[in-house]
């Protein structure tokens, strides 16, 4: 059975002690909850030390939001695998579109990042999605097929299990403009279509799907309740402690 999966991505936001007030709430309304997902958290970098405090005591998860594809040495600025894997964080975030766009990321560079994480035994969430042209010219499928081909298809059947994958429609991100949940449906059936091919379809039933793009606790439910759709990646609804535990319990 593949697990759901409630990850927040709290990109570039909160001061230290904002970021303690936030985890700390999610953490108390956590303490008398069940929930039916793995509920995570990618915090900054700089605050992923204090986050994994909650993470020993609770049930709360514990991500970053970039990795370096080098393993060590002169990167300045950059964090590594090994980094990550020394604070036991047990997810990084790898591929966000505003990676690829700001930062020029390419899928080969993405492919070396994920081998990285792999190798420390990090699991990435790897984000994959067309631009709104893409989507106005019908080469989505196209697109994504590229996507996971260029980027996750060279690792072997054990390794891709490790792989979480986070379908986000780039035209969704941050702008109000959700996938209607039989878009999210069907772009989530196609991934997995395109993962049975490659490795079975032992495999594809077992690794989780997220949709992420304007996922708040309104749409939650219904795009939560599609056949493919094992869960959410949660940008700006992951700031608030109530919006996101509500989103965590709408399975
Ligand atoms: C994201 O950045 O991964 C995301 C899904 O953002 P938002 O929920 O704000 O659209």
């Amino acid at each position: 059975m593949r697990k759901n999966i409630v990850a927040g991505n709290w990109k570039m936001n909160k001061t230290f002690s904002e970021a303690e007030e936030l985890i700390d709430q999610i953490f108390l309304e956590m303490e008398d909850k069940s929930f039916q997902c793995e509920v995570v958290i990618c915090t900054p970098a700089l605050y992923l030390e204090m986050a994994t405090d909650y993470a020993e005591e609770g049930r709360l998860k514990i991500g970053a939001q970039n990795a370096s594809e080098h393993e060590q040495g002169a990167y300045t600025g950059e964090i590594s695998a090994a980094m990550l894997a020394s604070l036991d964080i047990e997810y990084c975030i790898i591929g966000h579109s505003e990676r690829r766009k700001y930062f020029h990321e390419t899928n080969q560079q993405l492919a070396e990042k994920t081998d990285r994480l792999l190798d420390y035994g990090v699991k990435p969430i790897f984000c994959i999605g067309e631009v709104l042209e893409e989507r106005e010219e019908n080469i989505h499928f196209e697109v994504v097929k590229k996507q996971l081909e260029e980027s996750l298809f060279h690792l072997n059947k054990d390794e891709f299990s490790n792989i979480v994958l986070a379908y986000e429609p780039v035209w969704a991100i941050g702008t109000g403009k959700t996938a209607t949940p039989g878009q999210a449906q069907e772009m989530h059936a196609f991934i997995r279509s395109q993962i049975t091919e490659k490795y079975g379809k032992e495999t594809a039933d077992e690794v989780s799907i997220l949709y992420g793009g304007s996922c708040n606790p309104k749409n939650a439910k219904e795009l939560f309740s599609q056949t493919d759709v094992d869960g959410g990646l949660i940008g700006g609804a992951s700031l608030k402690s109530d919006d996101f535990l509500a989103i965590a319990n709408s399975f």
